[in-house]
């Protein structure tokens, strides 16, 4: 029987009937009309659970896995202790007694949340101090801070772009992006991974319907080390074209911050590119060991986004523990323990490209095995995962269907012992760590 679901949710008479089915634990008189009944509750439940069963099917079932990590490398849960190959703190700052004091230090001094967004009482000193690190660090006048990667660029792409223009998205890019841009309402293209070609195409077209006379804007996004396939994006033809047809660019620096360029500053930064990036995008959750995103860029694009940017205006401003960690990993990377750390990190992916005879230097930290059905995928994860090796699959959405696969990490926390046990492990897969990354090999 269809029903009215806004109506069964209301103290409506003509729900009496299903009174039969409200909760049998005791409430106020007249208070469970306003509980949902248990016929609703079904409805909804039977209608996901079609859906979850479906997914099942296409072995695409997620599992919350409790862990607990213990120290910087391993992580226990119910089937035992693991080696973690599935973390983006790549420097394994979140374990570095300085940056864990630093947390705690203004958790006791500032408290335990920052009370307000940051337009109304959240704006603390240490968020200012955070933001002009951040802001020195990527080569920019200015940086601002945001609750989440995710939030960052839910907040700057809606506030930049919207219907009259045009956002030319890379295929690889990461969920943040692709829901910044529809929920901007522009008109999306999007590029196959990598194609300088077709990006040239879509920069053509989006001149073509984008009236500059009525102030259109066209939005280029892409990420400078793709997350799920550890490649580089060509960044230095980018910029070109990008310049040669008046268009605006985003850079999302998640997985190059603390790993690239002379003080872990990222590629744009590396490249010298920072003054031709309009937007360059981070997270605080990877490499800087703490929690919430930013966008780094000029005085007036932060300007602009604190008055437009509705992830930042309206949302709590991030914990004093959260920024102040994140301002001492910031300290870390920059001094020489985090070129070490770097190092660390470099070596640990060469070694594994080398022993698995790839033929290929590693782009990034993260080294994909691609294995095609999602079924397979989440075997081969399960089969190391008893050999006590935590390495992920990643299926759809997350990656097309036919390319799910594992993803390995490694961290500066690892050491050689650690990279041999993973390599002995995942040498039967060998051979296909080489297809997963065509742009690099080609290159
Ligand atoms: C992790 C990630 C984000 C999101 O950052 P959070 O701070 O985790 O929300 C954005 N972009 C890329 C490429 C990422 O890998």
């Amino acid at each position: 029987m269809p029903c009215d679901p806004v109506n069964k949710f209301l103290p409506d008479s003509r729900n009496r009937g299903s009174e039969a089915h409200a909760p049998n634990y005791a409430l106020p008189t007249g208070f469970h009309r306003l509980i949902p009944t248990r016929s609703v509750m079904s409805e909804l439940d039977r209608i996901l659970a079609t859906e979850l069963e479906a997914w099942a099917a296409s072995d695409l079932t997620r599992t919350l896995h409790a862990v607990d990590p213990v120290g910087s490398r391993h992580l226990k849960h119910a089937g035992g202790t693991c080696l973690n190959f599935a973390s983006n703190d790549y420097l394994g700052l979140t374990r570095n007694p300085g940056v864990c004091q630093a947390a705690a230090q203004a958790a006791q001094e500032l408290g335990s949340g920052s009370g307000a967004s940051r337009l109304v009482s959240g704006s603390l000193a240490i968020h200012h101090r955070l933001e002009e690190g951040l802001a020195d660090w990527m080569g920019t006048p200015r940086a601002l801070i945001f609750g989440s990667g995710y939030a960052a660029a839910l907040g700057v792409i809606p506030a930049l772009v919207g219907p009259k223009d045009v956002v030319i998205l890379d295929k690889s890019v990461h969920a943040c992006c692709v829901d910044g841009a529809h929920l901007s309402g522009a008109r999306l293209r999007v590029c196959r991974h990598n194609d300088l070609d077709q990006l040239e195409d879509h920069l053509r077209w989006a001149r073509r319907h984008v009236s500059s006379s009525d102030g259109g804007r066209i939005l280029v996004v892409t990420e400078s080390v793709f997350s799920m396939g550890g490649d580089l994006a060509p960044l230095e033809a980018v910029v070109d074209l990008k310049e040669r047809h008046g268009a605006w660019l985003l850079v999302d620096e998640a997985h190059a911050l603390g790993l690239f360029g002379e003080s872990g500053t990222g590629r744009i930064r590396q490249l010298g590119l920072e003054k031709r990036v309009e937007i360059q995008m981070g997270t605080l959750g990877k490499s800087l060991a703490s929690s919430g995103g930013f966008v780094a860029g000029s005085t007036i694009l932060v300007d602009y986004l604190i008055h437009r940017a509705r992830s930042f205006m309206f949302s709590t401003a991030p914990t004093p523990a959260a920024s102040a960690a994140a301002l001492e990993a910031l300290a870390v990377i920059r001094s020489f323990e985090g070129q070490t750390l770097r190092k660390a990190v470099w070596d640990h992916a060469h070694r594994i490209c080398t022993a698995l005879r790839t033929g290929t230097t590693p782009d990034s930290a993260i080294l994909p095995v691609i294995l095609g059905a999602a079924a397979e995928a989440v075997a081969a994860a399960r089969r190391l995962r008893e050999q006590g090796l935590w390495v992920p699959a990643i299926r759809y959405p997350t990656v097309p269907r036919d390319q799910a696969r594992l993803r390995i990490t490694v961290t500066a926390g690892h050491t050689h012992e650690d990279i041999d046990r993973l390599v002995k492990a995942i040498t039967p897969l060998a051979a296909r760590i080489q297809q997963a990354n065509p742009a690099a090999s080609e290159s």
